[in-house]
């Protein structure tokens, strides 16, 4: 009897229970279509940053290859200017040693021109004496020999004299044609020296042609460096720039990211007075699957993959009411079901994501253990058929294997 009327006072609890959450479910149910739109938004909005945090870094990667290039440049363009500059150190050095060459070569001639100029001297005073002599001569010859010879007291003496004539005119003739021949040695010395100066000068101008040349193309280069340098400043402060509206993209994206995890709260708290209880005694999500592909918290994986073939049924783990049903950039087709509080009061829920098409249940929906949810897919962020599973505990992510039998 005792047992009977506790019986039936637990079925009426259960009664109003149910009718109580009939009634929250109906409400809830009214706003499903605005919460839908809400869910997309957010959604929409994730997928947007993602996309400009994309495009951004694609920019970031051709303005860091652009300035890769001006720096290989740059440093090609060092290299040569380097080479060139070692080049004319070596031509200034020639040019410097020519024109000490030169300059010995100039006083040098300086010098054998006044050799030339002292010979012609002499040669002059010789000739001028010489003339003088002959001058005598002549007027010795005029009348004055007559007396000179006159005054010879025998043959022998006129002779004698008639030979010192002859002689003195030989010796100056001969003085003359030394120093004449010595002048012209000297002469000949100068033009040597003159040649071989106007070669060195001519050498020099050569080598000043080269230093001009060098000297251009260095200064090209100078430009050429410069043109790189303000490539790779441009391309830092474009890179700066774009890190910038990088890392604002990823803040507003973690942002949004946490306005979509706190929307997958807010969905899982509007059922929380539902008073639905969880039994913990939840089931695999799966009648079947390959292997477990990655584990939770595995490289910040938020929760745990099984590989199973596509089209594979994906079952609720517990009783509860569908929170969120819909599409999700990384999630693709998912689903998230509130199980309702433990005897302790911690909220369960669990999330089921890269269903092949659209979940078969739709937001508000009550749904039992077992029931199915979805199939096994391979949308959103996925790279083969599995069924990635999320547990929340008090809407805080923890480790689905911890609770669910596999
Ligand atoms: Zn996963």
């Amino acid at each position: 009897m005792n047992k009977t009327l506790a019986q039936n006072a637990r079925r009426a609890l259960c009664l109003v229970l149910t009718l109580c959450m009939a009634v929250m479910l109906g409400l809830s149910a009214a706003t499903t279509a605005h919460a839908d739109d809400k869910q997309k938004e957010l959604e929409a909005k994730k997928q947007q940053l993602q996309d400009e945090i994309d495009h951004l870094n694609d920019q970031l990667d051709d303005v860091n290859a652009d300035k890769a290039t001006a720096e290989a440049n740059k440093a090609q363009y060092e290299e040569r200017s380097e080479v060139i500059r070692q080049k004319i150190e070596v031509i200034k050095e020639q040019i410097d040693d020519i024109t000490a060459q030169i300059e010995t070569k100039i006083t040098e001639i300086d010098q054998k021109q006044q050799e030339v100029d002292q010979k012609q001297a002499e040669y002059d005073e010789r000739w001028a004496l010489f003339k003088e002599q002959m001058a005598a001569m002549q007027r010795l010859n005029d009348g004055g020999a007559i007396a000179l010879l006159s005054s010879a007291t025998n043959l022998y003496e006129l002779l004698s004299f008639s030979h010192v004539l002859e002689e003195i005119s030989d010796e100056n003739q001969n003085i003359c044609d030394e120093l004449e021949q010595q002048r012209e040695d000297l002469e000949s010395q100068r033009q040597d020296l003159e040649n071989q100066k106007a070669e060195l000068e001519s050498q020099k101008a050569t080598l000043d042609e080269s230093q001009t040349e060098l000297s251009n193309t260095q200064s090209e280069l100078a430009d050429s460096i410069q043109a790189a340098d303000s490539t790779i400043s441009r391309a830092e402060a474009e890179a700066q720039a774009l890190n910038e509206s990088i890392s604002q993209a990823e803040k507003d994206f973690i942002a949004a990211a946490n306005e979509l995890s706190a929307y997958l709260a807010e969905q899982n708290n509007k059922f929380k007075d539902a008073a639905i209880s969880c039994s913990l005694n939840f089931i695999c999500p799966l009648p079947s699957y390959k292997y477990i592909s990655c584990q939770y918290g595995s490289g910040g994986h938020t929760g745990v993959d099984f590989a199973a073939a596509g089209g594979t049924e994906i079952y609720a783990i517990a009783d509860g009411v569908v929170t969120v049903s819909g599409w999700h950039y990384s999630y693709g087709n998912y689903v998230q079901v509130y199980h309702g509080t433990d005897d302790q009061g911690n909220a369960y829920a669990s999330l089921y994501a890269h269903m092949i098409q659209t979940p078969s249940v739709s937001v508000g929906q009550t749904v039992s253990q077992g029931q199915v949810l979805g199939y096994v897919g391979s949308t959103g962020n996925s790279t083969g058929n599995h069924l990635h599973l999320e547990l929340r505990v008090n809407n805080a992510r923890t480790n689905p294997l911890n609770y669910v039998p596999h």
